[in-house]
Formats: C-alpha cells, sequence, structure tokens
C-alpha cells in the first residue's frame, strides 16, 4: 500500500518507550513534531506527561473529555492531563496515599496552565455535596487572586508567575475536596521597583487603575494613568493586547469575595496596593548640609492616610537610618541615594509580605477544620531552569531549586522503577545515570557550600564586598569540577566570562552568574525605622506583616538564600513522603505563536529536563507493562480461550493469550501482577492484531 500512512506513521506513538530508536533523539523529537502538528500535544515516556505548548484554546477540556478520562486505565484513552490527573486520585483513594504533581519546564512551557486544568479537574469531577461547592469555588478562585499580585508580563510570558507554589488539595474519604493549603517560594519582588523593557509589574497595578471604581481610586489619590507612577513606567508597556485588565479586576473582585474577604480586608488591601504607587512617586531633594529631603508632600499624605501611620515618623524613616549599637539608638541622615534605595527596598518589603499575608488568608479560608484522616493530592509550580544574558542571585536560587527537583526525580524514577522490578520479582540491569548531588553540595552544603561563604561575607562586619565573596569562592570551592571563574579559567574559556562571573556546571547546562548584589540581595536588609513605621501602622495588613517582635528579636534574621535553602528542603521532604506523578512542559517556540516547532529550542528543552536519560531508564529493562486484568481486557478477543470472557485467575488467562499470539519468551515476563514486555515491536504487532 505505497503511499498510505499509517496512524503510527502521521501521529507518532503515544508513549516515547513504544520508539524504535529510543536512544535517538532524534527520533524522540520527530515523534514530538508529528504529533503537535496534529494537535496531540500530550505524549507519555511511560508515566511522565510531556506537554507542548499549543500556544491556541484546544477544544479537549471539556466537561465531556473530563467525563472520558474518569476512572479509565492510562492507556486506553490518549495521553492527557486528565489521565495523569485520574491516575492520581484513584491511586490516592485506592493506595490511601498521597499523591503529588510536579510540574516542570521554562517560562513559557504551560505549567500554570498545567496545574489549573489539574485542579479543574479533580474540583469538577469528584463527588459533590454543599460544603465541597463552597470549597471547590475557593480552590478555584484562589488562582486569580494569586495570579493578580504574583504574575507579571515578561518578555516570555504575558502571564509569567513570578514566585513558586505548591499546593496540596484534601480529600474527604468519598474523595470529596474538602480543603487546600498554599506555599509560596520566593516573589520576584525586585520586579515591584524596577521592569526591564517590554516587561510589566505585577498584574494587580494595571487592574486596580483600569478597573478600580471612581470613587475608591479618589479616595486612594490615584488617576488612572499608569504613566504617572515611576514604578510602572520602567518597562515602558503598560498595556499588552493579550491581556484584558478591566476585565481581570473584576474577575479578581468577584474572587476575593468568594475567598470570603470582607470589605475592610480588600480595603486594606488595596490601600497597600496604592501605598507602593505613591511610595514609587516619592521623590528626594538634597538640602544644605547634603542630605536627602522628600520633594513635596501630597505622596506622603496619601501614604500616611492609607496605611494610617503618622506623616512625620513616614518622613524621617524615609529620610533617615536608625541602628542601635551597644544599646544606643544611632538615627543619621541619608544621602539622596541612600533615601532612593531606603524608599525602594520598602517598598519591596511591604509587597512581598503583603503577597505572603495574602497567601495566609487564602489558607485560612480553604482551611479545613475536621480532623479526620484525610488523602492529599499536591500539585508544584515552580519556575523552571532559567539563563539570561545576565544572571543574578534571582537565577541563582531559582537553578538551585531545579538542581534539587532534578535530584529528587532522578531518585523517585529510579528508585520507583526498581522497587517495581522488585516487587513484581522481574530480574534488571541498573542503569547508569548523572546523580546531581555533587552539584546541590556545591550550593548548599553546610559550612564548605556557596550558600555558607555567601553568608559569611554577609555576617563579616568591615570590607566584605560582592568581589570578596567571589575571591573566597575561588579560595573555597575553586578546585570543584562544577565551579569556575574567570581568574579560574583557561585563555579560552576566560572569554566567554566577565571578572565579576562565577560559573556553575548544572545538570542542565553551564550558567554565568554575575556576583554584582549578591550580598545586598542575600541580607536583604530593611532600615529599623522603616520597621517601626510599619509596625505601627494601623492598616490592618501592615500590622499583621510587620509586628514589633521582629525589632526586639536580638537574632539576626535568616538571609535570603539560606530561608530560601530551609524552605526547599521542607518542601523536598513534602515530596519524599508522597507518590509523584510528572508533567514536563516544553516550550515551541519564542514567539509565542500556535503551529511553530522550533527544533534547536526544543532540543535544548529535551535535554534539560533530563528527558532522553527519563526514556533510558523506563527503557532499561522493559518498555510496556500493564496489569493483568487491564492486558487481558484489552486484548482478550483475539484468543479464542478467553474470548468473550475469561473465567480463571486473570494470569491464566494472560498465559493463554500470549501463547497463542505466540510470544517468544524472551519477549516478555510475568511479574506478580503485571506483564512486562520488552520490546516495542511485539506490542505493536498484537495492536495491529487487534485494530485488523
Ligand atoms: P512561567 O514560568 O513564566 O510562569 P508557565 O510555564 O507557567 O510560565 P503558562 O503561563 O502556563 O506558562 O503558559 C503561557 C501561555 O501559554 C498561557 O498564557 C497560554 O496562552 C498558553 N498556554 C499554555 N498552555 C496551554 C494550553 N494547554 N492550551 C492553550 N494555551 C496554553
Ligand atoms: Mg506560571
Amino acid at each position: 500500500m505505497e503511499g498510505a500512512l499509517t496512524a503510527r506513521d502521521r501521529v507518532g506513538v503515544q508513549d516515547a518507550v513504544l520508539l524504535e530508536n529510543h536512544t535517538s533523539e532524534a527520533a524522540f523529537l520527530e515523534n514530538l513534531r508529528k504529533r503537535f502538528r496534529e494537535n496531540l500535544i500530550y505524549t507519555y515516556i511511560g508515566s511522565v506527561l510531556v506537554s507542548v505548548n499549543p500556544y491556541r484554546d484546544l477544544e479537549i477540556y471539556s466537561k465531556q473529555q473530563m467525563e472520558r478520562y474518569k476512572g479509565v486505565n492510562f492507556y486506553e484513552v490518549p495521553p492527557h492531563i486528565y489521565a495523569i490527573s485520574d491516575n492520581a486520585f484513584r491511586s490516592m483513594r485506592s493506595e490511601r496515599r498521597d499523591q503529588c504533581i510536579l510540574i516542570s519546564g521554562e517560562s513559557g512551557s504551560g505549567k500554570t496552565e498545567a496545574s489549573k486544568k489539574i485542579l479543574q479537574y479533580l474540583a469538577i469531577t469528584s463527588p459533590s455535596s454543599d460544603r465541597v461547592h463552597i470549597v471547590r469555588d475557593r480552590l478555584l478562585q484562589s488562582n486569580p487572586v494569586l495570579e493578580a499580585f504574583g504574575n507579571a508580563k515578561t518578555l516570555r510570558n504575558d502571564n509569567s508567575s513570578r514566585f513558586g507554589k505548591y499546593m496540596d488539595i484534601q480529600f474527604d474519604y468519598k474523595g470529596a475536596p474538602v480543603g487546600g493549603h498554599i506555599l509560596n517560594y520566593l516573589l520576584e519582588k525586585s520586579r515591584v521597583v524596577h521592569q526591564n523593557h517590554g516587561e510589566r509589574n505585577f498584574h494587580i497595578f494595571y487592574q486596580l487603575l483600569e478597573g478600580g471604581e471612581d470613587e475608591v481610586l479618589r479616595h486612594m489619590g490615584l488617576d488612572r494613568n499608569p504613566q504617572n507612577y515611576k514604578y510602572l513606567i520602567k518597562g515602558q508597556c503598560s498595556r499588552v493586547s493579550s491581556i484584558n485588565d478591566k476585565n481581570e479586576w473584576k474577575i479578581v473582585r468577584n474572587a476575593l469575595r468568594v475567598i470570603s474577604f470582607s470589605d475592610e480586608d480588600v480595603e486594606a488591601l488595596l490601600g497597600v496596593v496604592a501605598s507602593v504607587l505613591h511610595l514609587g512617586n516619592v521623590q528626594y531633594t538634597e538640602d544644605e548640609q547634603g542630605h536627602a529631603k522628600i520633594a513635596g508632600d501630597a505622596q506622603i499624605r496619601y501614604l500616611a492616610r492609607l496605611l494610617a501611620v503618622s506623616v512625620t515618623q513616614l518622613q524621617e524613616s524615609l529620610t533617615h537610618k536608625k541602628i542601635i549599637a551597644k544599646g544606643e539608638e544611632l538615627v543619621s541622615p541619608l544621602s539622596v541615594d541612600q533615601a532612593a534605595y531606603a524608599r525602594d527596598a520598602l517598598a519591596k518589603a511591604v509587597y512581598e509580605r503583603t503577597f505572603s499575608w495574602l497567601v495566609s488568608r487564602i489558607n485560612e479560608s480553604l482551611a479545613n477544620e475536621d480532623t479526620q484522616q484525610k488523602s492529599v493530592i499536591g500539585l508544584l509550580d515552580i519556575y523552571g531552569f532559567e539563563v539570561f544574558q545576565q544572571n543574578s542571585f534571582e537565577q541563582f536560587c531559582i537553578n538551585y531549586c531545579n538542581e534539587k527537583l532534578q535530584q529528587l526525580f532522578i531518585e523517585l524514577t529510579l528508585k520507583s522503577e526498581q522497587e517495581e522490578y522488585e516487587s513484581e520479582g522481574i530480574e534488571w540491569e541498573p542503569v547508569q545515570y548523572f546523580n546531581n548531588k555533587i552539584i546541590c553540595d556545591l550550593v548548599e552544603e553546610k559550612f564548605k557550600g556557596i550558600i555558607s561563604i555567601l553568608d559569611e561575607e554577609c555576617l563579616r562586619p568591615g570590607d566584605a564586598t560582592d568581589l570578596t565573596f567571589l575571591e573566597k569562592l575561588e579560595k573555597t570551592v575553586g578546585e570543584h569540577p562544577h565551579f569556575l571563574t574567570h581568574k579560574l579559567a583557561d585563555q579560552k574559556t576566560r572569554k566567554t566570562m566577565a571578572r565579576e562571573e562565577f560559573r556553575l556546571q548544572h545538570y542542565a547546562g553551564e550558567v554565568n552568574y554575575n556576583v554584582t548584589g549578591f550580598l545586598d540581595k542575600n541580607n536583604d536588609l530593611l532600615f529599623r525605622n522603616l520597621k517601626e513605621a510599619m509596625a505601627g501602622a494601623e492598616n490592618a495588613i501592615l500590622k499583621q506583616c510587620f509586628q514589633r517582635s521582629e525589632l526586639v528579636d536580638k537574632k539576626r534574621p535568616e538571609t535570603a538564600a539560606t530561608q530560601f535553602k530551609g524552605s526547599l528542603a521542607q518542601l523536598m521532604e513534602i515530596l519524599m513522603s508522597k507518590e509523584p506523578s510528572y508533567v514536563r512542559c516544553i516550550k515551541p517556540n519564542d514567539a509565542k505563536q500556535p503551529n511553530k516547532f522550533d527544533d534547536v529550542l526544543i532540543r535544548h528543552q529535551v535535554k534539560y529536563l533530563g528527558l532522553m536519560e527519563n526514556l533510558r531508564v523506563r527503557r532499561a529493562g522493559f518498555a510496556y507493562r500493564r496489569k493483568y486484568d487491564a492486558f487481558l481486557n484489552r486484548y482478550k478477543s483475539l484468543c479464542p480461550e478467553t474470548w468473550p470472557t475469561w473465567r480463571g485467575p486473570e494470569v491464566e488467562g494472560v498465559k493463554r493469550l500470549v501463547k497463542h499470539l505466540n510470544y517468544r519468551p524472551e519477549e516478555f515476563k510475568m511479574g506478580r501482577s503485571k506483564i512486562f514486555i520488552r520490546f516495542p515491536k511485539t506490542l505493536f504487532a498484537t495492536e495491529d492484531a487487534f485494530e485488523k
């Protein structure tokens, strides 16, 4: 039949382990491309779901589609995010084991969309009751609120999440959602005061200006034009064609109601948002002594009113710095530059803490008081590996986080693969893989790791600078095979690095980090008198965000990197205690356009998502495995002895079936509950017979 394409030729295979040439990256990519062309954006590698962002709305997320996946075995339906969701849900119920779904991929690859689809699936298909309705709505509505405050337009994604998010969805014994809990990680707060060209501040600012009622804006002293706010004009891009801020505002306002925010909560919250805008417009001039003086008092008056702080305290704290030395308070005036720095630090701190407050308020509203044992599905939507022209402290933290997740992925996939063979009583050969623990250690090891060295420099009184930090790194970890600096590099490599950079050889590739700003960002200091002013504010949110106890506490607060390291360690523990599923998202092109499959870009992602390695591990033993009952059910019509029904033990039925199909002994193995098939072609032959 020359010219005729089989379905497999046209749309590829739905599980990459079935590819004939499974070690070939080209074959893997070709398969993804074929499927993408047919709008089949999902492909499995065993039980891992690979998703390629279609950049267009596909009609595969309807209620009917959800029904199609409900309670159905993974392999009997085309790959889908709903299949992953349903599988996790059913494992949770049948095995009584907590689940988690880890979604990874670079910015714009579709992680957040995937996590929303999972949440929708779980919320909509689960059994319902009045109480469930409330929880379900709150779970769903937490998204628009967090996105308004935590997402922004970047060059890579018009709705980029600028924080990491882990969300637990709790279910009762009937499988109905009864509560939830969110953990947030490392909000990119520098965005509050600065945006790169073509990028925006967090959505909420524009939403408020566009959508806020006249009266509300007047009361807060705001006008509608974003151009009038210093914190909104850095990126020169306040309008984005794909975003309707006015509409979003309505959605957010409604969502806040659903999550049961009172009018006072909302007023306090918007007061903080408006205050940040006013803070940005606080300008300084120099007085006769060369000290900073606030120019004009319009902003200060609005700030004082919105935050409920005294005008004089605010003025004083925005132009002076207070330190306590040997039990005595020392107040000194700031220069114009220092004052601008203090103002920006305040804006960032206020916004960041308000974001955390928001998360804890949402958690209160999702909390389930019932102490009965609950089962949980966790969803992790966290920033992917990042490499820019210039990489700083933020990228360092984000990429460290990805190293940790990769380590978890390797450990768990290998471990679970090994465990499965063991529990099924099947022999297999372990596969070699790169263990990135060595890089995790380089970053996080106590006393010797990069974070420890950074902290040491941050705590060292005197002349510590970003450059002394770099020197110390050279002395301490200079010999490490995954570490390099300009000074340590050979002639040729030196040309690819700046003097202020160190390079880490991550599992996903090498990244140069510029140390400028590392100490400052890690210290994350806010002058004492600004903290005092905020702790004295009557604004209900600030009151909770800045507590007096913080001022009395003599202990130095943990540095940003150490805090992050701690919260990652906790996250790893949470994830380790659950059974994981994986969604690996791929971005098809940089133009945010449908139908464009950029080979170079995708190959790069396949590499650093470790997909080929994943495939190798999965194929090391057997390409395919299936529970006896599922296998029998699907293929029983191929054998007269098992058709139409087989009444004996399922394993016996399968034995008769494969005997009838002439499977050779080297082609398969019978485990305790599953049949394992070594080569894809065996399965294809069976599938083909089945389709005829
Ligand atoms: P970031 O790391 O920047 O937060 P992300 O991986 O969360 O990125 P998303 O915000 O989920 O990326 O996706 C970016 C955009 O891609 C979405 O706004 C949407 O336009 C489109 N998109 C993603 N997934 C899908 C999908 N399954 N169907 C249709 N469009 C999608
Ligand atoms: Mg996102």
